[in-house]
């Protein structure tokens, strides 16, 4: 099957600038050409008029959690099945990568990439590892230390390098294409104040060596720079929120080239600050008591976004998708506002695109999409592309509207067109 799209101006995922008049050849599964100039419509099964609008490539979402709703009373199979629809909204809005940051989503990815449901690509970090009384920890996962692997509900203890190690291989058993930590308090949990560190560099050092001998990396949940350096000192490669760095720490993440996704949980997004500690599988003693943890790391998100731009440090787009917060929508559309208004629109859509495709290359041979490049459009892609009203490269705000999204591709077949 070959298919045409005419008439474009072209966002390759990497520069800048946007070339005008494209046209775009897609093979079956893959974007074979891009080409300017005369050509015979008849040589193409399919031909998109682009209406001389700007093309992108399909957009990603590094931090996700699509197998695991946060609603009383969820069991598995509800998990999947809201978790099915939400990913069906998602090409909605352009995504069509997402990298599960822990939850148990081997079924949906399957059914997605077989075809049987629309929904993106999935990059699976399956359970995610706390330590005892981390920020993973929960009635669950004790009830479920004994049968880790079999766990349903997407997180294991694990405490000492030889339970490390072995719930890092678990999770490759399982199908995980990186592994996701927690490495530091959080806001949602009772138990792990925000300032804890979690993990020994020992504990973390082993995780990090058993993922790099599987191929692939290392992603931690954290938030402070005491977390944030001791998990780079550790091998950690991608460090989720972060929202809290000093200069110090803004230097060591510059020099050791690892990734910041610092996913925008409060800035213009005050209906998820208002849900956090409401989690419901918590504890029920604990569970009514409010957290400071999240103030304080508020205190310091401007200064994180200030070093973010002054050290030009290599950040991804994650909104923390986690199926609570005011029901089923993705915030896609909302974070990539506040992608502008904290990094601008140029460096919000690359957190999106080309960034994306970097840390890809990380997973190597475990990498669940080998054939074509991910966050990028150009010869050799995967036909994932997005065709937007307007230029979200000069303006990122275009994004924040979804009747903007006009084209969605995945992988070769259309999902959504507005032309
Ligand atoms: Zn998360």
């Amino acid at each position: 099957m070959k298919k045409l799209i005419k008439n474009v101006n072209l966002f390759d995922g990497k520069n800048e600038s946007v070339s005008e008049h494209q046209n775009i050849v897609i093979t079956d599964h893959l974007v074979t050409d891009i080409f300017t100039g005369d050509f015979s419509e008849e040589s193409f099964d399919e031909v998109t008029d682009g209406k001389n609008q700007y093309a992108i490539p399909g957009l990603t979402d590094a931090h996700v959690h699509l197998g695991k709703t946060h609603i009383d009373g969820a069991t598995p199979s509800y998990d999947a099945i809201v978790g099915s629809v939400v990913a069906g909204k998602l090409l909605e809005h352009g995504i069509t990568t997402v990298r599960d940051a822990g939850s148990v989503t081997d079924g949906l990815k399957r059914a997605i990439d077989e075809g049987v449901i629309p929904g993106p690509r999935i990059y699976p970090s399956m359970n995610y590892l706390s330590q005892t009384c981390g920020h993973g920890d929960s009635e669950s996962a004790h009830y479920n230390r004994d049968i880790q692997y079999r766990n349903p509900r997407g997180g294991v203890l694990c405490d000492g390098v030889a339970e490390c190690r072995r719930a890092v291989r678990e999770q490759f058993f399982l199908g995980a294409s990186q592994i996701k930590i927690m490495a530091g308090g959080g806001m949602s949990s009772e138990c792990d104040p925000v300032e804890t560190l979690q993990f020994s560099e020992e504990e973390m050092r082993a995780i990090t060596e058993t993922a790099a001998d599987y191929g692939s990396y290392v992603m931690a949940h954290l938030y402070t720079p005491a977390c944030i350096q001791r998990a780079v000192r550790a091998g950690v490669k991608s460090l989720e929120h972060g929202h809290w760095i000093d200069e110090e720490t803004a230097k060591l993440i510059r020099d050791t080239g690892v990734f910041l996704n610092p996913c925008p949980q409060f800035t213009l997004e005050e209906i998820r600050w208002n849900h956090m500690g409401e989690f419901s599988d918590q504890p029920s003693q604990r569970k009514k008591k409010k957290k400071p943890g999240g103030e304080k790391v508020k205190e310091h998100i401007d200064e994180t976004t200030d070093l973010i731009n002054k050290y030009d440090l290599k950040i991804l787009f994650g909104t923390d998708l986690m199926i609570m917060y005011n029901g089923y929508e993705p915030r896609a559309s909302l974070d990539f506002t506040v992608y502008k208004k904290r990094f601008g629109s140029f460096r919000g859509l690359l957190a999106a695109t080309g960034n994306f495709n970097d840390i890809t290359k990380l997973t190597t041979y475990q990498n669940p999409y080998p054939d074509g490049e991910i966050g990028l459009l150009k010869k050799g892609s995967y036909a994932d592309i997005v065709i937007t009203n307007g230029n979200p490269v000069k303006d990122l705000d275009v994004l924040g509207d979804t009747e903007n999204i006009l084209f969605v591709m995945k992988d070769g077949k259309v999902y959504k067109n507005k032309l």
